[in-house]
């Protein structure tokens, strides 16, 4: 038995449909063991921008210290690499978990890729991941460098179950090699904590479950 996580969770900080305290509370009435927000970052979408991360941030913090719930509250956040002007804002929070979406389904996603690694690599404390990953652009020839580096510098693999035809042919390289997250992608509270589509591809995989991130 494996725990139960959602670690990809929008509320009306940025394009979910409830509040922060709607959603953890939803997911406290599905039982859900441990939940991580990550509202959207300086994108085109309804998102944080640098001025409110901070009240997001508090908000949840406040959440988390001031309500004995049952279930973990993890604070994240997801960015978009499209405006990166802030990315450096990001420093001045202890976030538990930051997802880049939208890395390589674009056709500047060598340049992402390589955003996301140096990030990283000056911000190591960070448990850094891939939104609802998928590997639409990567041709045959940079599979394994692509792949080499997320090993390298432990980039978490989102395995997103909001999105039920993720896995394109390079997932076929994932294995107990590599680090995961399992996120919903919940903008509403009747898809929170729906794991189990991730949960049977590391099963087929045959990649063991604590290969799946603890924050
Ligand atoms: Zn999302």
């Amino acid at each position: 038995m494996t725990r139960i996580i959602d670690y990809h969770i929008h509320t009306s900080f940025s394009d979910g449909f409830f509040s922060p305290r709607d959603m953890i509370l939803a997911a406290v009435e599905r039982g859900i063991q441990e939940v991580c927000i990550t509202d959207h970052y300086s994108t085109w979408k309804p998102a944080l921008s640098v001025m409110e991360l901070e009240e997001y941030y508090a908000t949840l913090d406040e959440i988390r210290m001031n309500e004995s719930l049952p279930t973990k509250i993890f604070i994240g956040i997801e960015v978009d690499l499209s405006s990166i002007d802030f990315l450096d804002s990001l420093k001045d929070f202890q976030w538990d978990l930051i997802l880049f979406e939208y890395v390589f389904t674009q056709s500047s996603w060598e340049k992402k890729f390589q955003q996301v690694l140096n990030f990283k690599k000056k911000n190591p404390k960070f448990n850094v991941g891939l939104a609802h990953t998928r590997f639409t652009r990567v041709p045959e020839s940079k599979v394994d460098y692509v792949f080499s580096k997320i090993s390298e510098f432990e980039i978490i693999v989102e395995l997103n179950t909001g999105y039920g035809n993720y896995m394109d042919k390079w997932f076929n390289y994932l294995d107990d090699e590599y680090w995961y997250s399992i996120g919903s992608d919940s903008h509403h509270k009747n898809s929170l904590g729906n794991t189990i589509l991730a949960l049977n591809f590391l099963e087929k995989r045959k990649i063991p479950f604590n290969r799946i991130i603890t924050l």
